[in-house]
């Protein structure tokens, strides 16, 4: 639309070949796609810092035509080894929304765990207890792997954040795989390393994404406090920054609530977008931000023109 903000949402960049079910949802978009859309976007489109749109926010500033902010979410390897150095090379802006505890232990995703699991066991069923029964999954072809994996991620974003560790553990056990990135590069966290030497550049900034991924709205209220504040110290100890954005993990709407903007706001953080489809305009909520999702089997760009 007209004068309207699009926030894209990105995960990853890839320059490796997925083995089975891996990245299947097109969550790292492959590098050759990505140069296109940064091309395009330096060419075609106005793209904003995260500072610039909270200005224009702030101000009640109208966007330019084609106004543009790109996001990264997660924090994987990827975004600084090989998303970076092409935004940097077109001089486009990001910002990348990081979960600290995850680089600091290089702990995988815990979404990558779950797929790591199913996608390499030698089983062609396996069954895990939740729901006071035992679910039966079954393996043989990569088919029933993606309903597998989509089943046991559905039910791990609808429970509370203990059930959900205890499933992944049950997984790891019955499946003999231990996730690891030697099964794919693509699930490889970045280090503190790699973040700090990108954001020496000043295009980029960083944004918390929680400490390790917990959905928001499934964690105690003193946890969530606890949560978001060792956020925000991590990063201050690793970068010497002191954020003031940050992403809600998931981001649908039953993935945030006013508890949470509230918290959020009491820690000085100015903008949060959620992963809700949709543009946006200077009246718009920094805490209620829409965003477009680049690759998850998204086949069209979110920006008419490519
Ligand atoms: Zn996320």
């Amino acid at each position: 639309m007209k004068n309207n903000l699009t926030i894209l949402c990105y995960h990853g960049v890839t320059k490796f070949k997925s083995y089975g079910i891996e990245n299947s949802s097109g969550k790292h978009i492959d590098i050759k796609k990505f140069k296109q859309q940064a091309n395009f976007l330096k060419n075609n489109c106005h793209v904003l810092s995260i500072n610039e749109v909270n200005s224009h926010l702030e101000n009640k500033i109208p966007f330019k035509n084609k106004s543009v902010m790109i996001t990264f979410d997660d924090g994987f390897a990827n975004n600084f080894t090989v998303a970076a150095p092409i935004l940097k090379k077109n001089n486009l802006p990001a910002i990348f929304y990081i979960c600290p505890k995850n680089i600091e232990d290089n702990e995988l995703f815990w979404v990558d765990k779950i797929e790591c699991c199913i996608n390499h066991t030698k089983f062609n069923k396996i069954s895990i207890k939740y729901k006071n029964k035992l679910n039966y999954f079954n393996l043989s072809n990569a088919k029933n792997k993606k309903l597998a994996l989509k089943k046991i991620k559905q039910y791990c974003k609808s429970c509370s954040d203990k059930i959900k560790n205890d499933v992944i553990l049950q997984l790891i056990n019955v499946s003999g795989i231990n996730p690891d990135i030697k099964y794919s590069k693509n699930y490889e966290i970045a280090k503190w390393s790699q973040i700090n030497k990108v954001i020496k550049s000043k295009l980029f900034s960083i944004g918390g994404h929680s400490f390790n991924h917990s959905i928001m709205t499934k964690i105690s209220k003193k946890q969530l406090s606890l949560d978001i504040s060792k956020t925000i110290s991590l990063i201050k100890k690793r970068l010497n920054i002191r954020i003031c954005h940050y992403s809600y993990p998931e981001g649908q709407k039953d993935h945030f609530n006013k508890k949470i903007i509230f918290e959020l706001k009491k820690n000085i953080i100015k903008t949060c977008p959620t992963a809700i489809n949709g543009s946006n305009n200077p009246n718009t909520d920094p805490f209620l931000l829409k965003r477009s999702m680049v690759g998850f089997n998204k086949i069209k760009f979110p920006i008419k023109g490519l």
